[in-house]
């Protein structure tokens, strides 16, 4: 094998496993991805809601000017080479909650800092017989969703075809270390990626990472509603096809169980009519383990003490958005030895290591 074309191993086949297994691909190396079917990872779960302008406050989400362009390139040239449509741009509709929010967006929406974010201030409710936006609400641009279950369907058939994909369980005691390489079902690699998502926090590698597991539940609804913008205020609501939409998501820190709860299920619909006036019929529920962290960012590099050991996680509830600059950043690094950036590298941590 020439030298610039090393073979990597990838456990785990979620968001984090297949955007960087496509990212190695299409960067000329050698991939194998290790997936357990039976562990449900939380990309199968997800609402894949893309949304540059997040939380109570509405700000501009971490890091947007370069997660954004970034995104939106990585998810148009593979729906382009898969031949199948899964990124979807859409608006995103965000009533206020109080007359002073409006005032405050009049005040910066043609702020440069937003100009690539808003698309219009809406100073009247809209949709009033089944919105409740009193104080009208921000149009956002620049956002969507992406289907997962399609991309990740059509990604894993295309990195079976230019790589190796095996359906087992992977145990780390399989594998067997040496200064260059590591051994695993008895074929040498240059590189083990772990992205096992939520799964990483009792590894015995990993484990001293600060990992804060954050349990959420997902709906499928259908509801008697005409709309092409997705709706978010506390809970999202997107419209996937005619009558039928994605509504989540829970939040739960601490959980004691990782199966779907009645109470979840009340909580999100109860939750819907803050901004919606109409029923929803519920025809799926998901539940799934968020990766999350300490410090909300993402943990990408190279294991401090095992050699050829890397780890892609801590993509959190924003999956969809961090994971192709991440990718970036992460396959930059294996395959030519770059920096990641510090702000996502592993080594902030490297003090909890003993
Ligand atoms: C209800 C809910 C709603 C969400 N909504 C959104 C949203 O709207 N937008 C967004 O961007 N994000 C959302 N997220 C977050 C998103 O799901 C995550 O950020 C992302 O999917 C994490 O991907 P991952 O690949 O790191 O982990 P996972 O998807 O959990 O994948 C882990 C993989 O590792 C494999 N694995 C684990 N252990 C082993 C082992 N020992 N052997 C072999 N394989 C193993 C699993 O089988 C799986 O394939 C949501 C999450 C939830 C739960």
């Amino acid at each position: 094998m020439s030298k610039d074309k090393k073979r990597i191993l990838i456990i785990g086949q979620g968001l984090a496993g297949t955007v960087l297994a496509l990212e190695l691909l299409e960067k000329g190396q050698e991939v194998t991805v290790v997936s357990d079917p039976e562990i449900k990872g939380s990309s199968w779960a997800a609402g894949g809601i893309i949304n540059p302008i997040t939380g109570r406050k509405m700000v501009k989400t971490w890091n947007a000017d370069e997660l954004f362009p970034v995104l939106k390139e990585f998810y148009k040239f593979w729906e382009k080479k898969l031949e199948c449509e899964f990124y979807h741009e859409k608006s995103i509709y965000r009533p206020f909650l109080e007359l002073s929010d409006l005032n405050d967006w009049l005040a910066k929406y043609d702020n440069p800092e937003y100009l690539n974010y808003v698309e219009k201030v809406e100073k009247k409710p809209v949709l009033e017989n089944k919105l409740v936006n009193p104080h009208g609400g921000l149009l956002l641009k620049n956002s969507g969703y992406l289907d997962i279950p399609v991309f990740l369907n059509n990604s894993h058939r295309y990195i079976k075809e230019r790589g190796e994909v095996i359906k087992s369980e992977f145990n780390y005691q399989d594998i067997f270390h040496s200064k260059n390489h590591i051994t695993w079902n008895g074929k040498e690699y240059d590189g083990v990626v772990f992205c096992r998502g939520a799964k990483e926090a009792d590894s015995e590698i990993f484990g001293w990472l600060p990992f804060r597991p954050n349990k959420g539940e997902l709906l499928n609804v259908k509801l008697n509603l005409d709309i092409e913008f997705g709706i978010t205020r506390g809970k999202f609501l997107m419209p996937v096809k005619h009558g039928f939409f994605k509504l989540g998501a829970t939040y739960d820190n601490h959980f004691d169980h990782e199966e779907k709860t009645s109470e979840a299920r009340e909580k999100i619909i109860e939750d819907l009519k803050n901004f919606l006036k109409a029923d929803p019929e519920v025809s799926d529920h998901f539940v799934g383990i968020r990766p999350a962290t300490k410090d909300r960012k993402p943990i990408i590099g190279k294991h401090p003490k095992i050699n050829n050991v890397f780890i892609f996680n801590g993509l959190g509830a924003k999956g969809v958005s961090l994971s192709p600059w991440c990718a970036k950043e992460l396959s930059d690094q294996i395959i030519k030895n770059k920096p990641i950036d510090k702000r996502v590298n592993i080594d902030r941590f490297f003090s909890l290591l003993r």
